[in-house]
């Protein structure tokens, strides 16, 4: 039988935005990055917390990390109502006006699918003072089209289900495309589409390589805390989609990160002031490999870098992302282009970060 071809980039981004994986209930996307990689890598394991943790051996027993989270941001049954309605726990950092009126996949306690809506009243029965009012999300209800808690139950819904807001990933353009969970699967893509150019001997460094595909990081950096400390990587590198905020409502001077300016380097964030030498020696690299680059402006978000920077006695670590429209909604927007030119940036990184350890 023929081998299946490796898919290209942009389909493991589709894959992955797909699958489902709120905060520790990762295992669709860590399933199919493990079916991906484990071909391409020396060992694959995953640890107590969920992390995925790939390692490809180099010549030097000096351990760079790459990291890019699994999860993205979820819900999670609270309360099962006599009338059949669900409320919902948020996973992670939600703005409450997001939820009305969205479609929400749950995962029952036994694996399987189920469907419902954020029900929202509409116009003709809200009174005055409903009436453009936010809604706290935890007076939002989830109707799953069960009439009693008893069949809510049958249909497979109980306390601690999670779920996300569910939209397929879609093409807007040649280059623009919509979906949910692009935080962080194109940094997941991105590190799936390293170790394959290693594997396949078109990128090279004398480094050990670690690449964490990590858990939890919508709800404080959990995964890559333990992470780091268990693997102690001399260097490391997080990768993430972030905050591309260049649309109508955002002034100039409060706006993170662009679409269409290639990918987003680190200085400074709220979890991380970035070295120096490591901020420039990353914008050394994109020069040399030729990319459009910006600077993220301080000191907005947070990433997986921050625990790991901390982790036992320090560690010499860097950020690198894709600008995405719109995370921590239910359909964020990537232009193909950012993500190729990130995908050459980090290539241009890995080759080269073994200098900053001598
Ligand atoms: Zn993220």
């Amino acid at each position: 039988m023929p081998k299946a071809a490796f898919p290209s980039g942009l389909t493991i981004v589709r894959d992955l935005c797909n699958a489902f994986g709120p905060s520790g209930y990762e295992d669709d996307v860590r399933a199919y990055i493990s079916g991906l990689i484990a071909p391409l890598v020396n060992d694959l394991r995953v640890d107590s917390t969920g992390n995925l943790i790939a390692m490809r051996k180099g010549r030097s027993s000096k351990k760079l990390m790459l990291d890019a989270h699994t999860d993205e941001v979820g819900i999670m049954v609270r309360y099962i109502d006599e009338h059949g309605f669900l409320r919902f726990a948020k996973i992670g950092g939600w703005d409450d006006r997001v939820f009305a009126g969205h479609r929400v996949k749950l995962r029952s306690q036994n694996d399987r699918f189920y469907h419902g809506v954020i029900g929202m009243a509409p116009p003709h029965v809200l009174t005055d003072e409903q009436k453009g009012k936010a809604v706290k999300a935890e007076d939002y209800f989830i109707d799953i089209g069960a009439a009693s808690a008893e069949e809510a139950a049958e249909r497979g819904a109980a306390v601690g289900d999670a779920g996300v807001l569910d939209y397929p990933f879609a093409e807007m353009s040649a280059q623009h495309y919509v979906g949910k969970a692009l935080d962080d699967r194109v940094g997941c893509a991105l590190l799936i589409l390293l170790l394959k150019a290693m594997a396949e001997g078109k990128l090279r460094t004398p480094l050990t390589v670690y690449a964490n595909f990590a858990t939890s990081e919508e709800l404080g950096l959990r995964g890559a805390r333990v992470a780091a400390f268990g693997i102690d990587p001399d260097v490391a590198i997080a990768v993430e989609g972030t905050i591309g905020s260049d649309f109508p409502g955002v002034a100039a001077d409060r706006c993170p990160c662009s679409q269409r300016k290639g990918p987003v380097i680190s200085i400074a964030d709220n979890t991380i002031m970035v070295p120096r030498r490591m901020a420039d020696f990353m914008i050394e690299c994109a020069e040399q490999a030729k990319v459009a680059y910006q600077i993220k402006m301080p000191t907005y978000g947070g990433t997986d870098a921050g625990a790991i920077h901390l982790s036992r006695a320090g560690v010499l670590t860097g950020v690198v992302a894709v600008p995405c429209r719109y995370i921590h909604a239910p359909n964020g927007t990537l232009f193909r282009p950012d993500f190729e030119d990130t995908l050459k940036l980090l290539g241009q990184v890995m080759k080269r970060v073994h200098t900053l350890l001598e």
